[in-house]
């Protein structure tokens, strides 16, 4: 199980993480990433997903370390 974290104060909406991993990461209204629903816990900046390879690749890929995965 990998744990993800989006820091939205941190995040600039560039969308690469969306481009990287959309089915784990999409931008919302206010152009911030956020979890879709699918793998959300418990706010839409938090989610854990299972075997999905892209979330470390849109995790390397922000260009300001918004994204946590552990
Ligand atoms: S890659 Fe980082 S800065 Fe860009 S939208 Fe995703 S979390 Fe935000």
């Amino acid at each position: 199980m990998k744990k993800i974290k989006i820091d939205q104060e941190t995040c600039i909406g560039c969308g690469a993480c969306e481009s990287t991993c959309p089915e784990v990461f999409v931008l919302s209204a206010q152009a911030k990433s956020t979890v879709v629903k699918e793998y959300r816990t418990k706010n839409e900046d938090e989610g854990e997903v299972e075997d999905i390879g892209c979330v470390e690749e849109a995790e390397d890929g922000c260009p300001v370390d918004a994204i946590t995965v552990s």
